[in-house]
């Protein structure tokens, strides 16, 4: 660990940088965002740190969408590094502060949007948990449900954010209506009323927002109807939720939805099943949200990189320190297995 301290270190002079990023050229590194905010706030991008990593990409990468890394006519020369931004959940934070920026400094991008919240005023569940806690500072007890107990503590912004998480693990192992069920039975247990519909902090894009980033060069894909998680579903629902959020999109827009990201994306989200599944619907490409490098493998299950305001640790992902340690401890496992 302390090697790798000290590598990333050495990120900071930018010749190391200039000899990681040319020893990686070609191969494509994306970045996946969520939310965004003007200042700081846990969880979010902040407007200073998107602006600053916007200008490092432009200065040293090629950005292009998912699509346009996919589709052989747009591919770059091998001497370049391109870069995907992309965006999951659509949330009015990236049309208002990350937006203007991509604009500013004339850059593409990919959001990702569930067609079932645009302009329907629906909590995303996730919210709703979070909106819960945060109604209830200071507490610490014991929620029971179906033999379990969640120990909820809003104490501090890390112990909410702790017991969220522990919250959110459950929800995630339920299916949709076991899961609402949890959360409005949560919610009464805290003594909050879920408003019908989500607060201002929470506000999602409407359609005329998503129709004008799609003009303004961000390439729209999709992240199903409902968010829902592919391998939670039967076949039919699965096929439903690609088949039709692609349809929705494409008719708003007038254009062809290529891309896709698994809602969740951890590696027990998705499954070759719903790969096989994406390919015959039409779309060329799907992100996932486990970190990796992209070595133009399996187009269905690209890896992305999660970015935050750490400047070094972003050095490390862009430049590809992180690449030519994987391919070095890759090589290594390999002459490993084979001296056996
Ligand atoms: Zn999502």
């Amino acid at each position: 660990m302390r090697l790798v301290k000290f590598i990333k270190r050495l990120l900071v002079v930018s010749a190391i940088r200039r000899l990681t990023l040319h020893l990686t050229r070609g191969i494509p590194r994306v970045i996946m965002y969520h939310r965004f905010c003007d200042g700081r706030a846990m969880n979010r991008m902040s407007k200073e740190t998107f602006e600053w990593q916007i200008g490092v990409i432009r200065k040293d990468f090629r950005v292009t969408s998912l699509a346009g890394l996919l589709d052989p006519l747009t591919k770059g020369g091998s001497g370049e590094a391109p870069v995907v931004i992309t965006i999951d959940d659509a949330y009015m934070d990236f049309y208002d502060i990350a937006f203007p920026l991509l604009i500013k400094n004339g850059m593409t991008a990919t959001l990702f949007v569930s067609t079932g919240f645009v302009d329907f005023k629906r909590w995303f569940w996730w919210d709703a948990l979070r909106f819960v806690l945060a109604e209830r500072k200071g507490e610490r007890k014991t929620y029971c449900h179906n033999e379990r107990a969640f120990c909820i503590d809003t104490g501090t912004e890390i112990d909410t954010d702790r017991t969220w998480n522990l919250l959110a693990d459950y929800c995630l192992g339920t299916h949709d209506s076991e899961r609402s069920r949890f959360i409005g039975e949560f919610a009464s247990f805290m003594g909050v009323s879920l408003p019908a519909a989500p607060l201002p902090e929470y506000d999602q894009m409407g359609w005329d927002h998503i129709m004008e980033v799609s003009r303004n060069g961000v390439e729209i894909g999709s992240h199903t109807v409902n968010h829902a998680i592919m391998t939670s579903l039967g076949n039919d629902e699965k096929k439903e939720e690609l088949e039709l959020s692609k349809d929705i999109i494409e008719k708003r827009l007038g254009e062809k939805v290529r891309t896709f990201s698994y809602p969740n994306g951890k590696r027990r989200d998705y499954d070759r099943k719903t790969m096989d599944l994406l390919r015959r619907l039409g779309y060329i490409g799907a992100v996932v949200s486990h970190e990796g490098i992209y070595f133009s493998g399996e187009p269905y299950a690209i890896p992305r990189y999660s970015v935050s305001d750490d400047r070094v640790d972003f050095y490390w992902k862009l430049y590809g320190m992180d690449c030519l340690v994987k391919k070095i401890a890759g090589l290594f496992g390999r002459s490993a297995k084979a001296a056996q």
